[in-house]
Parts: structure tokens; sequence; C-alpha cells
């Protein structure tokens, strides 16, 4: 179930990613109910990154209205494989740090790629992995990792407390997507740990985890191997994006 106020943060992401669709080649939904499942496995599985697995559902299509709207001028067909579909299924397929969670050990993949996936082993189409406490902006780790991605590759930064041996990471550089939450203002000049930490601490509590973690902000980006930003919709059952209708004024 996706609450009120994860509904409404959606809400204004989905604003924001149709606002921004000029700046992007294609588009990617998401289900809500998805992201709040990718939100449970990164609170259970803390202090860890998780990797998580995902394919298309064949039987959920971009719908035309939708398209028209958020695709932008410069939009591409056939850019990556699932491109069109809304998410589907998706798995966790690993766990580990930021290097080591990219890295499948071979008695997993057995498991996860034969049982589940068919005699052929098939690879998921798109990936995902968290960033407990950072933002989500691709490591060189990541991109390197993306490499062999046929779909799109996606990253789940989420802001939390208490911190579990996760700080916040300051400084990182690139394009942030907020889902909920604000851009953190820059550290403050000749402020003490102490009172960053304090700061911290005040800062709005947008919704609970399953775990009992306060959620302070959520960002989520996806891209192409290529290194292309994709834009993200989060979309309800009906694949209508939260905040519907948009309009172009
Ligand atoms: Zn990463």
């Amino acid at each position: 179930m996706v609450d009120d106020w994860l509904s409404s943060a959606l809400a204004d992401y989905n604003q924001v990613s149709f606002d921004k669709r000029d700046s992007y080649s294609a588009l990617i939904q998401m289900p809500g109910k998805l992201l709040v499942e990718l939100l449970s496995w990164c609170f259970q599985s803390l202090p860890d990154e998780i990797l998580v697995g995902m394919d298309v559902d064949p039987q959920r299509q971009v719908i035309p209205e939708v398209s028209e709207l958020f695709l932008g001028a410069e939009s591409r067909a056939d850019m990556f494989a699932g491109q069109g579909y809304t998410i589907g299924e998706a798995k966790v397929v690993n766990r580990g740090n930021s290097m080591t969670v990219h890295h499948l050990p071979e008695e997993w993949t057995d498991e996860i790629f034969g049982a589940d996936r068919g005699p052929r082993g098939g690879r998921f189409t798109h990936w995902l992995h968290t960033h407990p406490n950072c933002p989500a902006i691709p490591s060189s780790a990541d991109a390197a990792a993306a490499q062999w991605t046929e779909g799109v590759d996606m990253i789940l930064g989420v802001e939390f407390s208490p911190e579990w041996g996760a700080p916040w990471v300051e400084g990182v550089e690139g394009e942030r997507r907020m889902v909920a939450g604000t851009k953190r203002s820059e550290p403050e000049q000749g402020g003490s740990w102490f009172r960053r930490r304090m700061a911290r601490g005040n800062r709005p509590v947008l919704g609970k985890a399953v775990t009992g973690h306060s959620i302070h902000g959520i960002e989520l980006i996806a891209f192409h191997r290529t290194g292309v930003g994709i834009n993200v919709i989060f979309v309800d059952d009906d694949d209508l994006p939260y905040g519907w209708p948009f309009t172009t004024e």
C-alpha cells in the first residue's frame, strides 16, 4: 500500500519529471507499490546496499496519453530493453558495500537464475541498487557495472535516522532527483560535527519505515549504460502517474 505522504511525494517527483521532460531521451515507469517494497528491503538490509533485479510487466505498457505528455523533444525509441513498459517483478539478488554489491557470488546466481529464471538463467532487464544515507549518484563502480545492463540502471538513495553506521555522505557531485525531502543545504562553514548532527535531528520526518527508521529523504535516478539519464515516472495500478493529470498550462 502506498501511504498518503508517499503518494503526494510521488506526485511531486512526477511533476519534476514532467517539467524536465525535454532533458531526457526516454522514460521508465515504476509502480509506487514497488517503491514501497524497495524501501522495506533497503531498511531490512541495513547497513548494506542491496542489488535488485527487475523485469518489465509485458501486460503494462506506457499509455499513449502519458507518453504524449512526458516524452520530450529529444526522445528516442528503442534505446534499451523493456522500453515502453512498466517495471514488473523485482527480486533482491545481492547485498554488500558499494563495490561488492555489484558482484554476484556464483552459488547465489545459480540459485536465483537457475530455479526461478528458467534453464537459460535469463538475466534481469533492469537493475537497481540502494545508497543508504548517500545521494543517488552513480559511483565509478556503478557506471562500470551498468555496462552489461540491457535495460536501465537505477539508484535509490534514502536518508534516514537513526543512522546505524551509515551516516549521510555530503558533497557528492551529480544530478539528483528527490522523491521526497529537500536538497540538503551546504554544510555550515566551521560548523562542528555535533551541530550538524543536531541539525540533522531536526529534519522533518516524511514517514516511518517498516523497521521504525525515520525517513527524511528519498531520491531515485535511472540511467542508460551510455551515461544518459532516463526520466522516471511513478505510476499507480492503472499505469497513471501519481499527480495525474499534468498540463502544459
Ligand atoms: Zn552505488
